[in-house]
C-alpha cells in the first residue's frame, strides 16, 4: 500500500513541519521530550491493529499472544525500574492512570487533597474545571509565600480539618524535591492513601537523580513521555497487592477498553532504554543542565520561584523584567525556543497571560545540550526579554532573529532524527 506522503500529503505535510520544528527549535517545555528511533518504531507499528482487553494471560480476544510479550516486558522492566512489585503499564495518559486511581481507592463526594494549581499543582489534582474537581470534595494545599515550598503547616491543618480519603502530592511546576516520608506520616494520621503522581520526575527517579515515592506512597502514577522519555501514556505503580488488585480493575474495565498495544510496545522499549547506565548519566545531566539554565537567567534579572531547582524544570519570575508570560513566550517561539507561559505562585495576572514561563531540560539533555549550551540558552533567553523590555510587547524584530539564527546554529551542532 502506499506510504504517507502518497496517501495523504495534507497530513504528511503537517508532519513534514513538526520534523522541521522539532529539529530547528530548542525544546523546553518541561514536560517533553525526544524518543529514540526505536521508540518511534515501536509506537508506529502494527501493534495499533490489535485489540488485547484484559491483562496478560487473561484477555477477552484471541491472538494475544505477541501483545502478552510486549505488554509482560513492559510490566517486567517498569517493576525493575522503579524497584517496585506492582506495574499497570496500560492507561492511556497520566490523566487516565489518576483516574483509575481515584475509581480504585475512593467514590465520589469523597474528600480529596492535592496541589493547586497555580502552586504549581496538576489539573488531575483536584482543580475545579476537572473530573476531580468536580465529582470529589477537593481541598487544595499551596506553597509558602516566601520560599515556594509546600506549606507542609497547611497540609497538616487541612488534612486534619478535612479527613481526606486520598492525598495527593507531586505536580506540573514545582521545581523542588518533596518530602514523601512527611506526607506519609500526615497520611498515616488522618487515615488516607498516599498518591505520587511523578509524571514529571519520573525519569529522574528511574535514573537515580531524585529522591524515590516508592517506600512512602501507598501507589504511584506517572506519565511515561516526559523525563521518562517513552511514548505518551501513564501508569500505575504500587508494593500493596490490595491496591494492586482494585488497580487492575479500576484501569480495565473500570476506566478504559482496549489497551493501546502499540503504545505499551514503545512503553516496553523506553523503560529498557531506561534501565541502561546512560540513562542515569542522561537524568544525572538533565538536573545540572536545569540548574545551569536557572541560574543564568537569574544572573541575567529575573526571579527563579523557589530561588533554584533541584529537578528538570524551573519557573521564570517575569516580574522583575516588567515582562509577562505571554508576551515572553510568544517572542520565544518567534526566535526559536519554545516554551510555555505559566502561573508563578501567587501570581496577580490570569493564567491567559501570567507572570512567569516554565522552562525545562529534558528535551535538549536528550539532544545531547550540556551546561555550556544551556548557559548559552540562558542567555538567548534573556537576549530576547530584554528585546521585549526595550520594544514593548512585540518585542525587538532584530533581536528576535539575531537569536533564531543562534538557535538553528546550535540545533545544527545537535542534530536529532538524522534519517527523518
Ligand atoms: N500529572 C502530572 C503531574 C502532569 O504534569 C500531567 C501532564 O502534564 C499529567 C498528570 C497528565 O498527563 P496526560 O497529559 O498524559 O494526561
Amino acid at each position: 500500500s502506499r506510504g504517507l506522503a502518497e496517501a495523504d500529503p495534507a497530513v504528511f505535510a503537517g508532519l513534514q513541519q513538526e520534523i522541521a520544528r522539532e529539529k530547528k527549535q530548542i525544546e523546553l517545555i518541561a514536560s517533553e521530550n525526544i524518543v529514540s528511533k526505536a521508540v518511534l518504531e515501536a509506537q508506529g507499528s502494527v501493534f495499533t491493529n490489535k485489540y488485547a482487553e484484559g491483562y496478560p494471560g487473561k484477555r477477552y480476544y484471541q491472538g494475544c499472544a505477541p501483545s502478552d510479550v510486549v505488554e509482560q516486558l513492559a510490566i517486567d522492566r517498569a517493576k525493575e525500574l522503579f524497584g517496585c512489585n506492582f506495574a499497570n503499564v496500560q492507561p492511556h495518559s497520566g490523566a487516565q492512570a489518576n483516574g483509575a486511581v481515584m475509581l480504585a481507592l475512593t467514590k465520589p463526594g469523597d474528600t480529596i487533597m492535592g496541589l493547586s494549581l497555580d502552586a504549581g499543582g496538576h489539573l488531575t489534582h483536584g482543580a475545579k474545571a476537572s473530573l476531580s474537581g468536580k465529582w470529589y470534595n477537593a481541598v487544595q494545599y499551596g506553597v509558602r509565600e516566601d520560599d515556594h515550598l509546600i506549606d507542609f503547616d497547611q497540609v497538616e491543618r487541612l488534612a486534619r480539618e478535612h479527613k481526606p480519603k486520598l492525598i495527593i502530592t507531586g505536580g506540573s511546576a514545582y521545581p523542588r524535591h518533596i518530602d514523601f516520608a512527611r506526607f506519609r506520616r500526615i497520611a498515616d494520621e488522618v487515615g488516607a492513601f498516599f498518591m505520587v503522581d511523578m509524571a514529571h520526575f519520573a525519569g529522574l527517579v528511574a535514573g537515580g537523580a531524585h529522591p524515590t515515592p516508592f517506600g512512602h506512597a501507598h501507589v504511584v502514577t506517572t506519565t511515561t513521555h516526559k523525563t521518562l522519555r517513552g511514548p505518551r501514556g501513564g501508569m500505575v505503580l504500587t508494593d500493596d497487592e490490595a491496591i494492586a488488585k482494585k488497580i487492575n480493575s479500576a484501569v480495565f474495565p473500570g476506566l478504559q477498553g482496549g489497551p493501546l498495544m502499540h503504545v505499551i510496545a514503545a512503553k516496553a522499549v523506553a523503560f529498557g532504554e531506561a534501565l541502561q547506565p546512560e540513562f542515569k548519566v542522561y537524568a544525572k545531566a538533565v538536573v545540572e543542565n536545569a540548574k545551569v539554565l536557572a541560574a543564568r537567567l537569574k544572573e541575567r534579572g529575573a526571579d527563579i520561584v523557589s530561588g533554584g531547582t533541584d529537578t528538570h524544570l524551573a519557573l521564570i519570575d517575569l516580574r522583575p523584567l516588567g515582562i509577562t508570560g505571554k508576551d515572553a513566550d510568544e517572542a520565544l517561539e518567534r526566535s526559536g525556543i519554545t516554551c510555555n507561559k505559566n502561573g508563578v505562585p501567587f501570581d496577580p495576572l490570569p493564567p491567559v497571560k501570567t507572570s512567569g514561563i516554565r522552562v525545562g531540560s529534558p528535551a535538549g539533555t536528550t539532544r545531547g545540550f550540556g551546561p555550556a549550551e544551556f548557559r548559552e540558552i540562558g542567555d538567548l533567553i534573556a537576549d530576547v526579554l530584554d528585546g521585549l523590555r526595550a520594544k514593548g510587547e512585540h518585542g525587538d524584530p532584530a533581536v528576535e532573529a539575531n537569536v533564531r539564527a543562534r538557535v538553528e546554529a546550535l540545533c545544527d551542532r545537535f542534530p536529532i532524527y538524522p534519517e527523518l
